[in-house]
């Protein structure tokens, strides 16, 4: 077994590294007080090659391996999860289906613009009736004519809503199967298309300089050849597309994760009761402990479904267990880490408590904790009955 990660690996992670402390931890607390989308962190991270990192190079991407591309969302969420959810969504949701499942035509078409982040897309699953169960979408798209008439609405979607997004994947319903099943596609629907429309961003608990806002589609119509692969794969795309994603989300909890052992252990360091510093007592120690070897086992666990990813083998089960294990190991770093700065942990200003806040909705998209607990389940039940 080889645990060393190749220069170029290294070179992501570097690159990450330096950016996130220099450029985007001095302004972390800024962004999430005033929930503003950071255009020109966006600018420059497309500009080092981080915004697509996974696009192949030949339509403009960085042309990097997955296993990068988790060392440096790790990296950049370290410093802010609202700018690794940025990144996160624009290379797994935005450009990653286009990449995966697109037409050369399309790659032309859609992914160049948008391959290096300098412009993002978005993809658009849930909806107010489905969000677990996404293959309960209600929104319509109905062949008329040689185009697509997309009607319904979408929820909660990441990088829809912003002056540099160039459009939307939206999951929608196209038919019924033989079976009575609705049968679903995805279909590609650029952002200034008459009858598409957003709705006011979202005002949120954490991630809040990322931008989230609601989908309208009323009698919106695309062009026959804006289907995104076959028709009736939609949901398998989505799906396919969120195991890589939630590999992601555990590399951005982890990011997390260790932001709150890194405060937590310089303050342990700094302040002083009966006489001595947190450090020296033997609880904190521990606490400290547990939280470095839990982040330990995350991180090892985020690369090694990575590392499965990178080589096109089987890998849903092992997303699973990265996101779950990571974002509530994110979960309970977060909670010690407030709990180490007593008081002060609790106050606005310091950044556990923004940590703190941030962390929960790591354990709820691109698939809840549940979700993720039942695919491992599913796993391991197939292979007791074969
Ligand atoms: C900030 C943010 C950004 C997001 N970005 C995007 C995006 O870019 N694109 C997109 O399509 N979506 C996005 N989402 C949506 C996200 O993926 C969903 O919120 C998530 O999948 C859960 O769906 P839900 O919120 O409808 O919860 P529900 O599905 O209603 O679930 C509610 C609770 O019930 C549990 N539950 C549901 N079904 C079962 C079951 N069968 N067994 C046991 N428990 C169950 C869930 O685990 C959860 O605890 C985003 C959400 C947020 C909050």
């Amino acid at each position: 077994m080889d645990f060393d990660l190749s220069e170029e690996q290294q070179r992501w992670r570097d690159l990450a590294g330096e950016f996130a402390r220099d450029a985007i931890r001095p302004r972390a607390e800024e962004l999430d007080r005033r929930q503003e989308f950071p255009y020109d962190l966006v600018r420059e991270m497309s500009r080092l090659g981080l915004m697509g990192l996974t696009i192949p190079r030949e339509y403009g991407g960085s042309g990097g391996d997955f296993v990068s591309y988790c060392l440096a969302v790790e990296e950049i969420s370290r410093a802010d999860t609202s700018v690794g959810i940025t990144l996160e969504s624009q290379v797994s949701l935005g450009a990653g289906p286009i990449a995966d499942f697109g037409s050369e035509e399309q790659k032309e078409r859609f992914l160049r613009p948008i391959a290096d982040g300098s412009r993002l897309w978005a993809l658009g699953i849930t909806e107010e009736h489905a969000g677990s169960d996404a293959a309960g979408v209600e929104t319509t798209a109905e062949l008329r004519d040689g185009r697509w008439v997309v009607n319904g609405s979408k929820k909660f979607i990441t990088n829809s809503g912003t002056t540099i997004t160039d459009g939307v994947t939206v999951l929608a319903r196209t038919g019924t199967r033989e079976d009575g099943r609705p049968e679903t596609s995805t279909i590609l629907v650029p952002q200034d298309t008459p009858g598409y429309t957003r709705g006011e961003p979202y005002v949120k608990t954490g991630w809040r300089a990322a931008d989230q806002h609601p989908l309208y589609f009323e009698g919106c119509e695309v062009p026959e050849e804006n289907l995104l692969g076959p028709r009736g794969a939609g949901l398998r795309q989505c799906l396919r597309t969120l195991e890589g994603g939630r590999i992601a989300v555990g590399a951005l909890s982890v990011g997390l994760a260790q932001a709150c052992l890194d405060e937590a252990l310089s303050y342990a360091q700094r302040r002083c009761q009966f006489g001595r510093h947190l450090s020296e007592f033997q609880v904190i120690q521990f606490k400290l402990a547990d939280m470095a070897m839990e982040i330990e086992l995350a991180r090892n666990m985020v690369l090694k479904a990575a590392w499965l990813k990178d080589r096109e083998r089987p890998c849903a089960r092992e997303a699973s267990i990265a996101k779950v294990y990571a974002s509530e190991v994110a979960k309970r770093c977060a909670d010690q880490a407030v709990q180490i700065h007593g008081g002060e942990g609790f106050m606005e200003h310091t950044p556990v408590a923004r940590y703190w806040r941030q962390v929960k909705i790591n354990e709820i998209g691109e698939g809840t904790s549940e979700i993720n607990r039942q695919i491992i389940a599913r796993g391991l039940l197939q292979a007791r009955s074969r």
